[in-house]
């Protein structure tokens, strides 16, 4: 277990000290920020859909290791799912964060972050970029804050 434990870690900080899909991609015609003030994160998460699909998504910000590597990670595995298919994933790996469900096998490399669960403050920020990602998605405006 601790094996696996110092994977996910490893995992987590690669993608802090690399986010992967930063910046805005081409195209991107939806947008929103969110913010959690209670460890200060900031994300702008940009999304461009082709019909229903998420066709491109990336994100700007700054914030913590957990909150940096769970966007970097959440754009890796929402690239080409549907909206509803991206509520889907949202509710398994809502579930996972907070310990509320066993995950499923759909969350792939997001599994990395179910370590969080052991932290309870930590779930916003996992789970941050997520409701940006969300509310760019549905056209919402107004930023997206965890408070
Ligand atoms: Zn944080």
């Amino acid at each position: 277990m601790s094996d696996l434990r110092d994977l996910y870690q490893t995992v987590i900080l690669d993608h802090y000290k690399k986010p992967r899909n930063f910046g805005r991609p081409e195209g991107a015609d939806r947008t929103a920020q969110g913010v959690n003030p209670l460890c200060g994160d900031r994300v702008q998460v940009f999304a461009r859909l082709e019909g229903d699909k998420v066709a491109a998504v990336g994100f700007e910000g700054s914030g913590c290791a957990i909150s940096t590597a769970a966007a970097s990670l959440m754009t890796q595995a929402v690239q080409g799912r549907t909206r509803r298919e991206v509520d889907e994933l949202f509710g398994h790996y809502h579930d996972m964060v907070t310990g509320e469900g066993e995950g499923d096998a759909s969350l792939g490399k997001l599994e990395v972050l179910a370590g969080v669960r052991e932290f309870p403050a930590r779930v916003k920020c996992a789970t941050l970029s997520w409701h940006a990602l969300r509310a760019a998605l549905d056209g919402r405006a107004e930023p997206v804050t965890t408070e």
